[in-house]
Parts: C-alpha cells; structure tokens; sequence
C-alpha cells in the first residue's frame, strides 16, 4: 500500500502556464518536470507535495471531528447543563416556589371571590331604570331642541330654523321665506300672501325631482301611481311639518305644500303631447285647526300628518307609461 502510494500518479499544475500535468510521484524527492504545453522546466518536490497533502488530509479531519463536536455534543452538553441546573435550582428554591403556587392560588381565589361579591352586588334593575333614565333625560333634552343631541341634518336645520323663528329683527314674511327656504327643496317656489280676511299663507311648491332620486324629468322610479303618491304624500308631509315646526309661534295662518312632477299630457286623441310640469299633488294645514300633537314635530316628521289637508289631488288622472 504504501509502495502504491509512492508509485502513484498525481495532477499538479504547471507553475508557468498553469496546465494540468499528470506527473508520477516517485521516492525521488525533487523530480524536474518539462511541461508539454509550455515547455517550460521546473522542480517539483514530491516529499513537500505529500507533506502538504498529509497536511491537508489532517485539517480535513480535525474539520470533521470539530463539525461533529460542534453539531452534537456542544448542545447535548449544554442541555444536560442547563437541566442540571435547573433541577439543582429547583431543588434549593422548593421551599420559595412553593410559597410563591401558594400565593398566587391564593390570588385568584382572593380576586374570583371579589368579582363574584360584585356581581352579587350588583342590581341589574336599578342598572337598567338608570339607564332608562339617562336616555329619557336624552329624549328630554331633544324634545327641548338642545343643540348637543341634534343627531342629522334634518334635526340640525331645524334647530337653525326655530332660532330663526326667534329673531324677530327681521319682518315677518323674510323670516317666514328663509324658513321655508330651508324646510323646502332647492329650487322651491316660495310664496307668502296675505288671502281672504287676512289670513297670511305660506305656500311652496317644490319638484319632486328635488327631493328624491329617481325622478328626472317626466320619468319616475315608481312603478305605480299608488306608490308614486305614497312619496308624494310623505315628501309633503316632511316639508309640511318641518315649516310647522318653526313657524307655530309666528304669524302664519295656512301652510300649502305642493309637489311638482313633470307629466307628458297626451289630448283627448292620444296623439300629441308636451311636458308640462304639474301641481300633482298639494296639502295644507292650517294652524288653527292644530290643536294638540301627540308626537313631537321636531323628531317625527308625521306629526302634523293627521291635520293635513289635501287640496289638490291629480294622481286619479294620472298614469305611469312604460317607455
Ligand atoms: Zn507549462
């Protein structure tokens, strides 16, 4: 083997041109190499060339048994450590640790123990009539048009509104236009005027279109004439009552709200038609007539619905064509 060793060929490269020389390593120790590339000659130590590889082979083994040292046994000793370590503390804090279990078992018990005597204490009835009065105090507070709880636009606009109400810098029919102004739609014909015997009446009339989507020109979202005056009626009804709302202390008599829709009208022969924007339906209430309202104007905007009067109803004539 060791003859073997000696006798075998080895790949060395060529110190000039760097070509890979296949060389035997005989005993010999200095050996002149000519190379067949370059042609060039040099010494070649085959003592010094199996120093290096035993060298060589030696690190690569140290690196090996360092791998697995570090890999396996560093850990497995560091765990048997830190276990024993661990068992060798356990053992002399026994007694702290166990005083410590003690201790907070004692805790829980203690805060479990109070959380029940609260709950205990606790008396859900008066929790709720508490409760129950801190909403009515809220309610009360609304129906007295306390800005703080003013929750929406509308209850917001109307706070505006009756404030405006208040003011009685301005004459009576500017306050009573800007307040319908606000009630009413954009684009809403307002008027005010003094009738018979001098009862002054308000009277607006607004486009439907103004105040509900779906209602563009002579179209209508509405399927039907039934529901298309359901709309009508409650659009009414909500303009109707927020103008109530801030002028029941002025001097304003008759409140007409009318709602106007563009109907295409066909003559009698059903041939040609023109859009006409219509009065298709209009209400009034007159503030005499208001004697007592069950639920408050300012947060239901049917209040004053049972004192409406209708005055102009055109849905009878009307009819819903499907383009
Ligand atoms: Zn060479």
């Amino acid at each position: 083997m060791k003859k073997d060793f000696y006798n075998k060929k080895v790949i060395i490269n060529c110190k000039f041109c760097k070509v890979k020389l296949r060389i035997p390593l005989f005993q010999k120790n200095v050996l002149m190499v000519t190379c067949n590339h370059c042609k060039n000659k040099f010494k070649f130590n085959g003592s010094k060339y199996r120093a290096m590889v035993a060298t060589r082979a030696i690190v690569f083994y140290l690196l090996m048994v360092l791998s697995i040292v570090s890999i396996i046994l560093i850990p497995a000793c560091g765990i048997y450590l830190v276990n024993n370590k661990k068992q060798l503390w356990t053992e002399t804090n026994k007694g702290r640790i166990k005083e410590y279990k003690e201790k907070m078992e004692a805790d829980i018990a203690r805060v479990a123990e109070e959380y029940s005597q609260v709950i205990k204490a606790t008396d859900i009835d008066m929790l709720r009539k508490s409760a129950k009065n801190n909403y009515d105090q809220i309610w009360i507070e609304r129906n007295n048009y306390n800005t703080r709880y003013a929750l929406s636009d509308r209850e917001k606009t109307q706070l505006k509104m009756i404030a405006l109400a208040k003011n009685s810098a301005g004459g009576v029919h500017s306050i009573i236009r800007e307040i319908a102004q606000m009630a009413s739609p954009k684009n809403s014909e307002i008027d005010i005027d003094r009738v018979l015997n001098g009862v002054l009446a308000l009277s607006v009339n607004f486009h439907m279109s103004d105040l509900t989507k779906g209602e563009d020109g002579t179209s209508t979202k509405h399927q039907t004439i039934k529901s298309l005056k359901n709309e009508a009626t409650r659009l009414s009804s909500k303009v109707t009552n927020d103008v109530y709302v801030a002028c029941k202390d002025l001097d304003l008599d008759e409140i007409y709200i009318g709602c106007k829709h563009l109907v295409l009208t066909t003559d009698r022969y059903g041939n040609s038609s023109t859009d006409e924007e219509m009065v298709i339906y209009k209400v009034v209430v007159v503030k005499e007539d208001v004697k007592k309202l069950t639920h408050n104007p300012f947060l239901d905007i049917y209040s004053v619905a049972e004192y409406i009067k209708v005055v102009e109803d055109n849905f009878p004539s009307l009819r819903i064509v499907s383009k």
